[in-house]
């Protein structure tokens, strides 16, 4: 039967193809009591077991680390330390001599260490409670015989439309790119770090389709589309022909938007415009660089250290940095210090928090780790004797914070110094304005650094009081209510009175419409995803500042989000079909 789907756009294209639909979940168990006489052998398959798991997270292992890189190797590095751990082992085999089968020994003391985690709300232990259900999936399917169903197994050229919950980071970096064409979950939203990560594969995605497992058997074939958000499942073969030719289309419009990459990004009244790229991995730097884009304007640091067993060390960062700075010949790449906590998360430890968004995390969490934190900055000042480096401290609130990452930045120079490396010592310092802090007393913050950059993302979520990831307040999620419209509108004000840059590099920046409210708000530098950069720079080099600014002035006085936009579209009602029109802009 037909039916359609609405989820929450993530991450543009159209896919068509077989749904294959990921229940990775925790199989049933039997409890079964053993005689006394079976116990050695019970022993010997549990153990047997185990070495099996780990064989096969060391194939996987192998395997992402060719595919995808060291960085997402590593996130199976914590589920091996799980599988070697020989207090859990040693709380099975006691539970097996007291008689009770492997299956349920092993589940029993898994679920017993998932509780310890789940009762805590930080999302770190949450996430270790992923890594534990990873663990005790592959062990049980061992156990028990059953078919494994891991997503790497679907034949190469499947053009699978993977559905599933949610994808852990563990599951995300095993997608093959070869069998999966697009991704559909029911949790997330569209600045969950799963929708950015798609972003940078590259595979179309919906997120926040809350029934789709329920809903699917498996057995259909679906028309995903990225930029809408709709999952058509079963379609009639007009609908398939429609949505070929809608591909097609993309396609074409992509090779076209591609060559654009060597013009300048510039209004029709001449307003230079700087777009740079949000770079999430090493990886992507090559693809960012083609892309057009003048630069990175925000490079995340954060998949050096999450899901990892251990924290990489000064060389590692150093390279991963370099790495980037290079693909990018001189031009500058903004490089964000540790943003860990909140919904990104770290190499053990964390202490638990009741409210992680508001807790020990990014800024805060460095500053508290002087040695962590000297061992990020030793890396970036390295890195900088290669090219246009400048480092960003996320999630600021206060000029304290400044002054004293600062004072650690000075130290790092002298610890390299001291050592006689090569490194660049005045590297300009910036601050995200992510919070309603730093944005309202911007001014407090101008004399000690040398850019701001707007994270609307969470900028968003701190005015707003919205969870970025909650799938359930994705509507309530809006970059146009006129409290963000406002702190912007001062940040850019303030900014552009001391003489400072201010570039805006949260996903507002990337949505074609957003970005002429943001040119309008007097913003002139904007970072987005790679992909991303051609079709911005369209936007930017089809409106005049001066229309934007009229637009956006009519936005920033409506009294809600919804009018708001509709200001702005009226406002740009002359160049909406050609600009907007064919590119999906709803
Ligand atoms: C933001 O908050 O807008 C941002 C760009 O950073 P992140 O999405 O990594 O929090
Ligand atoms: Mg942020």
């Amino acid at each position: 039967m037909e039916r359609k789907l609405v989820g929450i756009p993530a991450s543009p294209g159209i896919a068509i193809g077989p749904v294959h639909l990921l229940r990775w979940e925790v199989p049933e168990v039997r409890h079964r009591i053993i005689g006394d006489h079976a116990i050695p052998d019970e022993l010997t398959r549990f153990r047997d077991a185990l070495e099996r798991a780990k064989e096969r997270l060391r194939q996987i292992r192998e395997r992402v680390e060719s595919s995808a890189g060291p960085q997402e190797a590593a996130i199976f590095d914590v589920q091996h330390s799980i599988l070697d751990d020989p207090v859990l082992r040693g709380e099975v085999e006691d539970l097996i001599r007291q008689n009770l089968g492997a299956e349920k020994a092993f589940e029993l003391v898994m679920y017993e260490r998932g509780q310890q985690f789940a009762r805590s709300a930080h999302p770190m232990l949450r996430e270790r409670v992923g890594d534990l259900k990873d663990v005790e999936i592959r062990v049980l399917t061992l156990l028990m015989d059953l078919p494994d169903h891991d997503p790497v197994d679907l034949p190469k050229g499947a053009n699978a439309i993977l559905v599933t919950h949610d994808l852990t980071p563990s599951l995300t970096v095993q997608l093959d790119r070869d069998a999966i064409a697009a991704i559909a979950t029911d949790a997330g939203t569209r600045t969950a770090h799963v929708a950015i990560l798609a972003r940078s594969l590259g595979l179309p995605a919906i997120v926040g389709l809350r029934t789709a497992t329920q809903e699917l058997t498996g057995r259909e074939t679906a028309i995903l589309d990225g930029s809408t958000g709709l999952l058509a499942i079963n379609p009639s073969h007009n609908e398939i022909d429609d949505y070929r030719e809608r591909a097609r289309q993309e396609a074409v419009a992509e090779v076209e938007l591609r060559s654009l990459s060597v013009l300048e990004a510039v209004t029709t009244d001449h307003v230079r415009i700087t777009l740079r790229a949000n770079v999430d991995l090493p990886e992507e730097a090559e693809l960012a660089a083609s892309s057009g884009a003048e630069g990175v304007g925000l490079m995340r640091t954060e998949f050096l250290v999450v899901g990892r067993a251990a924290m990489p060390d000064e060389d590692e960062q150093y390279r991963a940095y370099r790495r980037v700075v290079e693909a990018f010949d001189g031009k500058p790449v903004v490089i964000r210090t540790f943003d860990v906590g909140g919904d990104k998360l770290p190499v053990g430890g964390f202490p638990t928090e009741a409210n992680p968004f508001l807790g020990w995390r990014a800024i805060r969490m460095c500053l508290d780790q002087p040695e962590f934190f000297g061992t990020q900055l030793r890396a970036l000042l390295r890195a900088a004797a290669h090219g246009d480096v400048r480092i960003m401290l996320p999630l600021v609130v206060s000029l304290d914070e400044v002054r004293e990452a600062r004072a650690l930045l000075a130290k790092a120079a002298r610890d390299l110094d001291a050592r006689g490396a090569q490194f660049r010592a005045d590297v300009p310092l910036g601050v995200m304005i992510e919070t309603p802090a730093a944005a309202v007393a911007a001014d407090t913050l101008t004399t000690d650094v040398s850019f701001f950059s707007i994270g609307t993302n969470d900028l968003v979520q701190y005015t707003l009081a919205v969870d970025r990831g909650n799938a359930n307040l994705a509507t309530r999620f809006t970059p146009m209510h006129p409290a963000v419209l406002r702190l912007i509108q001062q940040t850019v004000n303030v900014g552009n009175a001391a003489g400072l840059d201010v570039a805006v590099c949260g996903e507002m920046a990337s949505q074609p419409l957003m970005a002429v409210m943001l040119v309008g708000l007097g913003v002139r530098q904007l970072s987005v995803a790679p992909r991303s950069v051609p079709l911005v720079k369209r936007i930017v080099r089809g409106i005049s500042v001066e229309q934007a600014t009229r637009a956006a002035q009519a936005a920033l006085a409506a009294p809600t989000a919804a009018q708001a936009e509709a200001e702005l579209r009226k406002h740009l009602t002359d160049v909406q079909k050609d600009l907007f029109g064919d590119i999906g802009v709803a």
